[in-house]
């Protein structure tokens, strides 16, 4: 590794910044899986108001399959800010795992859970396009 663990306030400060975003990620998250219970409750209910409502069924899936999504992206989330977490444990954080130099604090500032710097991440994603 190319430069030393961030000092321990700076570790510190970033960590209670994860926890808050874990927090909020948790209760997006719950949110959505309760509005995903409902959802599926009135799908199967009872038939006499199923037939009432049959028109607005499809803009309901459609909502339930966008929440699924979101659901999902925030899943992927809050495994991000749990690895940051670690990361943050092991003295790892704010350094990018590519080059081995320290991500920018102002990237960290808008991604908290980045996992590198901004030259390694828009490479990355120049590779993926191909
Ligand atoms: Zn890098």
């Amino acid at each position: 590794m190319a430069v030393g663990s961030l000092p321990d306030d700076k570790l510190k400060q970033h960590e209670e910044i994860l926890l808050k975003e874990r927090d909020d990620s948790l209760m997006l998250i719950n949110n959505m899986n309760e509005t995903q219970k409902k959802g599926s409750k009135n799908s199967s209910g009872d038939l006499s108001s199923y037939s009432y409502h049959q028109a607005d069924q499809g803009t309901d899936t459609a909502e339930l399959e966008k929440q699924a999504h979101l659901l999902d992206i925030e899943g992927k989330k809050l495994k991000a800010i749990n690895e940051a977490l670690r990361r943050v444990h092991n003295k790892t954080y704010g350094i990018c795992e590519i080059c081995g130099e320290y991500i920018q604090e102002a990237r960290l500032k808008i991604i908290p859970y980045a996992r590198f710097c901004v030259d390694c991440k828009s490479k990355e994603e120049k590779k993926k396009k191909k």
